[in-house]
């Protein structure tokens, strides 16, 4: 075919492409730093170089040479290291102040309002380094709006900044359980009992509808709350809330529908059930005992121990009433010898934080509270990284530092082996090939 040599034609079709494919498709970045960490070996490169071309990593070493013509960034004493991920977020809400104001402000506030102050909450976290976050439910009592799937489906089409988000909509539970939003209110305020429209399943079946229905609805990760939870009013921090019939049929529904399942637990009898039934992750697992944790480690079902959450409650516990300050002493009380015994067994760790009970943005403060209890700092990175793409399902695409795997680049000053609060201190972020923030511009040659 031959292509009319037309300068105009040419401009209007390049002009064309480039509104169509806003990432620069040939531009080649070289970032430099001293210290580079490919998110899963135990040591750093030195003198690490990752070349970027478009929104993809073209190579990634020690000393390696710019390509001619590569814009270079040298960010001098520096690690890089892949984007991190949290794999346990609220992006659409903030609960970390006063409890009942906040419960107040979600029944006072437009649903859209709360979508627009979620773009704030988005745009905080990949600031922060945090470059894919799973988001284990977003729901709102008495609304039918899925704010999560609104706001993954922004980012994605660039319409707002933000990180690449997995979502999971309602989380799916019992009635009475720790994910009824009408709980703790006077019965029928909001004129009907929640539904599987709102997560509420109380028969296998009905949890196989709920599965169905939030598929059908844009999820791409199933929550599930199995036993009770800190911040609800109607229920017991570690009753067992899903029966093991149920847990089946919600972990069978959803790996036929290739979405992995993710359970809010803090209860061992309901930890044990459904470790048992298959689920990919233990989100919070604060009483979990050492037997459970061995058949964690030998189903390899991964644990997210969201210690910023424990630690923001107990830092504030004025903010909370007084039986919901009971149930948070007793889960911060066990979770730090379970979270000790999971590292020394080598159960699956995923770094997770459940921000939104603390203000989002600070996801990088779990770190050091893993190394405190025991994680090495390697460690920690490596489960805010490789293990979670593993556990997110998308290590083909992110979560390492390595050739054709998509540009998601972050940077910290000095070395994070040495100090871990290296991580709440980022100083560049690249999402697929595209700058989020660079504090240090003038090093760009
Ligand atoms: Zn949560």
């Amino acid at each position: 075919m031959r292509i009319s040599p037309d300068s105009a034609v040419l401009g209007a079709i390049a002009l064309l492409f480039a509104s169509a494919f806003p990432v620069a498709a040939d531009e080649t970045i070289a970032l430099k730093a001293v210290r580079l960490f490919d998110g899963k070996s135990k040591t750093f490169v030195q003198n690490g170089v990752v070349i970027v071309q478009g929104n993809m990593i073209l190579d990634v070493g020690s000393n390696l040479p710019v390509p001619s013509g590569a814009r270079v960034l040298d960010l001098g004493d520096a690690t890089l290291s892949p984007g991190f991920m949290d794999a346990h977020t609220h992006l659409t809400s903030d609960s970390s102040g006063n409890y009942n104001l906040t419960r107040l402000q979600r029944l006072e506030l437009n649903v859209s309002e709360q979508a627009i102050r979620a773009t704030v909450f988005a745009r905080a976290t990949v600031e922060a380094g945090f470059t894919t976050v799973r988001d284990l439910g977003s729901g709102l009592a008495a609304s039918r709006e899925f704010i999560d799937v609104a706001l993954r489906n922004s980012i994605n089409k660039g319409v707002i900044v933000g990180p690449r988000m997995l979502v999971a909509t309602k989380g799916i539970g019992a009635t009475g359980g720790h994910f009824d939003r009408t709980g703790g209110f006077r019965d029928f305020l909001f004129g009907r009992e929640p539904d599987y429209t709102d997560g509420i399943a109380d028969s296998p079946d009905d949890v196989r509808k709920a599965v169905r229905f939030e598929v059908k609805n844009g999820a791409d990760v199933i929550k599930a709350a199995v036993s009770g939870g800190v911040l609800s009013l109607a229920d017991e921090v570690d009753t067992p809330q899903l029966t093991p019939a149920e847990m089946m049929a919600l972990v069978d529904e959803s790996h036929r529908l290739r979405k992995k399942v993710a359970v809010h637990c803090h209860g061992d009898q309901a930890a044990r059930e459904a470790i048992e039934a298959g689920v990919d992750s233990i989100e919070h697992g604060s009483f979990m005992k050492p037997e459970t944790l061995r058949r964690m480690k030998a189903k390899g079902t991964f644990l997210t121990p969201t210690l910023m959450a424990g630690e923001w409650v107990m830092s504030k516990l004025d903010n909370y009433p007084p039986a919901l300050q009971e149930k948070g002493k007793a889960a911060v009380a066990a979770r730090s010898e379970m979270f000790r015994n999971a590292v020394r067994m080598g159960v699956k760790i995923s770094f997770g934080t459940d921000a939104a009970v603390f203000p989002h943005g600070q996801n990088a403060k779990e770190f050091k509270l893993m190394v405190d209890l025991g994680m090495t700092p390697i460690d920690a990175l490596r489960s805010a990284t490789s293990s979670n793409a593993d556990l997110l399902g998308i290590a083909q695409k992110v979560g390492t530092l390595e050739k054709d795997k998509l540009a998601d680049i972050i940077a910290m000053p000095g070395d994070p082996s040495l100090d871990i609060t290296a991580t709440e201190r980022i100083s560049f972020v690249m999402k697929e090939g595209k700058i989020v923030r660079n504090e240090d511009r003038a090093q760009g040659r």
